[in-house]
This record gives structure tokens, C-alpha cells and sequence, in this order.
């Protein structure tokens, strides 16, 4: 079998390397460089806490891969699982944690609740006033700059052809499969996987397939070293997003950190994020929150990224509905870091096999089409709506991307 995956970004890199390990012939497309879109900017989080509940079986699948990169790959990525705290500051909170923590156990996420002397005691120096945090020990981040890279050389190393800078002119849907024309040549294969990121919904629409997708950039931060040592990556509980803030500390001891501010919208045209000084106050205040430390070290540099968000803040992946051999992994809504591996083994799965033992059926492209349906049904007939959603309604929980 052949495929063109189009983006090398971590959900197309991923999916390479694991469609070339299943025998695939593949060529991936990429316009920019390796990794350059949404990937190189992430924050680094490999995080399952608060993630939609039928994403959990993916981020599963994920973080097993993360696990194995290094021997997969041949290449340390930096993978730490050094767990993931997220501090909680009020009663509010403390009920969203603790709903969210029962209804996430039968899915296989195993939450640890903190009280304040565990905190003090295990995480010195994390959030003074916290009243208590979720914990998840198996948790922790890699480094967003090595990993679509490291999946990009493997999977040439294993007969993958890797492009970069070509510009596509035109994709058609041909009598055996897919021509890409490109600035670099034209390229024909059975399958499509569109793995174009923000500009996923650009390609989707040539087939009829119509996502609601904005492509928004969240903002980022690093300071100078802090000698103290932090070791999990650090979020929040909060019903409040001007306190929406999430860091972690490198091995030289700067804190990464993210959240907060607002996401600005991105034109897709060049498609470069750009980040806003005048953010900066409100991030650094969510920040101090959880690391009073923040205080005595100095920002040295900002950057956002372009990624797209889908409309229920959930990935587009699967089949097409319109054309049969394509197939589409994007719109990670600012949660694709930790998936990405998963992605890549599932989509790869899903292409080889035509089936996958990860359930993505809430991931379809067409459910928005079946959602405006389902809507007109509900003002005649009972609610449709899942029991996540559901869960999610009577939590008024907020779908945190980070
Ligand atoms: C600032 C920031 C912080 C984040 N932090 C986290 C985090 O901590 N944890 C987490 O889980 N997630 C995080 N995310 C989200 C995560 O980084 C993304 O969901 C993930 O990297 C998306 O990968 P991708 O391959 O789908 O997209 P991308 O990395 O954007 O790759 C898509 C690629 O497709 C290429 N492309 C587009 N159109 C075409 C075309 N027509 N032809 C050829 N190539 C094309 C683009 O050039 C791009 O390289 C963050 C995102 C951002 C922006």
C-alpha cells in the first residue's frame, strides 16, 4: 500500500513512521520544515488530567508510545515522566477535580488527591495557599523540538520519503488514488492522510468536507534559570481562565510556562502566531499563583504558534465521509502534544488494517453535520446528547486544551 501524508508536523511524522513500520510506502509532503507548525511551539505537556473522556483511551495508547520513544526511535526526545500536579485554589475547584477524577477511573486514569501537607511536603515551594491537587504520577513532558524530527528520520530510515518546502498546487482524486502536484513534483498514492494542522480543514474543504475550525495562538514564556527544583509539570483547577496557567522547568532550570491569556486569532496566510508582550502581565500573575518563586527570575523570551481549534474542542480523525482512501488526523485544539505518538499508531492502524482498537468514533468528521441533524431532532424529540456530554453539562467543566 502507498500513502501521502500531507504535513510533518507530529501528527503526520508519527504516522509516517508508524505506517512505514506496518510495510506502507510513504511520502510525506511538508511546505515549511519538519515540525515548524504547532509542534516546535508546544508547551510539552504530556498530560491526560482533564482530558475529554473519550480521548482517554488514545492518550493510553499515547503515553505508552512516549515510554518507548527512545528505543523506538533510537534518539532520546525527553520524555520525563515526571507526573503532573495541577493545584486547586477554591471549594469550586475541589468538586470539579474530585467529578472529574470518578468519572475518569472507569476509563483507566487513576487521579492521586493532595492536601495541603502532601503538597508542602512532596512539592516544596508549589502554591502557598493551594487547598489541595490532583496528581497523576505517570505523567510529564518531552521536548517539542526534538520529537517530530526523531519520527521524521526513522521513518526514512525506513524507506520513507521525506519532503520538505513543496508547496501544493493542486490534489486530485484520480482512478487509483490521490496526485499531489507540488512545487517539488507530483507525487500519486492510493491513500491521503491530511495531517495539515490548522490548515487541515483548508484541505478537507476540497473534498466537500466542511470543518468548523479557527486557528487561534496561544502564548508562551521562559524565564532565566530558577535554582530551585520542580520537578512535575504544574496546571490548576480553576473555573476562572485568568488563572489558566500551566509550567514546567527544563534541566537548566528554566520555567517553560503558557495559559492565561487569551488566544489570539492566527490568519492562515502566512500562518505565523505571534506573541504579545502586553499578555505577559496576566500570564506572570496566574504563574506566581502556582510558583511564587516566578518572582525572582526574569522572562527571556515569548512565542506562540499556529494551531487549530475545532469548534468542541476535539480532534478530527478517521475516514473521510466523501472520498474513499482519504483519510484526516488534525484540529488538535491545543492538546495534540500528548497524542501525537497515539495518533500516528492509530491513524497508521487505521489505514493498514481498516480498523482500529482505539475508539475514534467521536472524533468523525461529520459530526458536526449529525450534530445540526441531531439538533433539529432534539426540538421533537428526547436529548441525543452523549453521556460525556452530559458530563460535561452537568459539570460545567471547561475543556482545558493544556
Ligand atoms: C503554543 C502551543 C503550545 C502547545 N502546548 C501543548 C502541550 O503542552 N501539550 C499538548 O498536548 N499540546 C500542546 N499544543 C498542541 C500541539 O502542539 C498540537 O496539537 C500538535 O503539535 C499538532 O500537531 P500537527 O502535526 O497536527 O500540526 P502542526 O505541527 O501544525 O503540523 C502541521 C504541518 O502541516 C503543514 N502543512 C499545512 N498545510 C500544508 C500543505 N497544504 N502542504 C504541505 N504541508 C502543509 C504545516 O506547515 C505544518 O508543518 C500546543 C500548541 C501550541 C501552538
Amino acid at each position: 500500500m502507498d500513502v501521502i501524508v500531507l504535513g510533518g508536523g507530529l501528527m503526520g511524522t508519527a504516522s509516517a513512521y508508524f505506517l512505514a513500520t506496518r510495510g506502507a510506502s510513504v511520502t510525506l509532503i511538508e511546505r515549511n520544515r519538519i515540525g515548524s507548525g504547532a509542534t516546535i511551539a508546544s508547551f510539552g505537556n504530556i498530560r491526560r488530567t482533564g482530558r475529554h473522556l473519550s480521548q482517554l483511551p488514545l492518550a493510553h495508547r499515547s503515553l505508552r508510545l512516549w515510554g518507548e520513544a527512545e528505543r523506538m526511535l533510537g534518539r532520546d526526545v525527553e520524555f520525563r515522566a515526571t507526573g503532573h500536579i495541577r493545584l486547586i485554589f477554591d471549594d469550586g475547584s475541589l468538586a470539579d477535580m474530585r467529578a472529574y477524577a470518578e468519572a475518569a477511573r472507569p476509563w483507566g486514569l487513576e487521579l492521586e488527591e493532595l492536601d495541603p501537607r502532601d503538597i508542602r511536603a512532596r512539592f516544596p515551594g508549589l502554591g502557598t495557599d493551594a487547598i489541595a491537587a490532583s496528581f497523576s504520577p505517570h505523567d510529564g513532558s518531552g521536548n517539542p523540538r526534538l520529537i517530530a524530527l526523531a519520527f521524521a528520520e526513522a521513518a526514512r530510515r525506513l524507506g520513507a520519503e521525506i519532503i520538505e518546502g513543496a508547496l501544493v498546487e493542486k490534489i486530485e482524486r484520480t482512478d487509483s488514488g490521490f496526485l499531489v502536484a507540488t512545487s517539488k513534483g507530483s507525487f500519486a498514492a492510493e491513500c491521503l492522510l491530511n495531517a495539515a494542522g490548522a490548515w487541515g480543514a483548508r484541505i478537507a474543504a476540497l473534498f466537500g468536507e466542511e470543518v468548523p475550525l479557527d486557528a487561534r495562538g496561544p502564548q508562551m514564556g521562559v524565564t532565566e534559570p530558577l535554582p530551585d527544583r520542580i520537578l512535575p509539570v504544574v496546571g490548576i483547577w480553576t473555573r476562572d481562565k485568568d488563572y489558566g496557567a500551566y509550567l514546567r522547568q527544563v534541566k537548566r532550570g528554566n520555567i517553560v510556562f503558557g495559559g492565561a491569556a487569551e488566544r489570539v486569532p492566527v490568519d492562515l496566510d502566512p500562518g505565523h502566531a505571534k506573541a504579545d508582550p502586553a499578555r505577559l502581565p496576566v500570564q506572570l500573575r496566574a504563574v506566581a499563583r502556582l510558583l511564587p518563586a516566578i518572582a525572582q527570575v526574569a522572562v527571556i523570551r515569548t512565542w506562540s504558534g499556529c494551531e487549530g481549534y475545532v469548534r468542541d474542542m476535539l480532534p478530527v480523525m478517521g475516514r473521510s465521509v466523501t472520498t474513499p482512501g482519504l483519510f484526516h488526523a488534525f484540529g488538535f485544539s491545543g492538546h495534540g502534544f500528548q497524542l501525537g505518538p497515539g495518533v500516528g499508531d492509530a491513524m497508521a492502524e487505521l489505514i493498514v488494517t481498516d480498523r482500529c482498537e482505539t475508539p475514534l468514533d467521536d472524533f468523525r468528521i461529520d459530526r458536526f453535520s449529525r450534530a445540526d441533524e441531531r439538533a433539529e431532532l432534539t426540538t421533537i424529540g428526547p436529548s441525543t446528547a452523549t453521556s460525556n456530554d452530559r458530563f460535561r453539562i452537568r459539570q460545567g467543566l471547561p475543556q482545558r486544551p493544556i
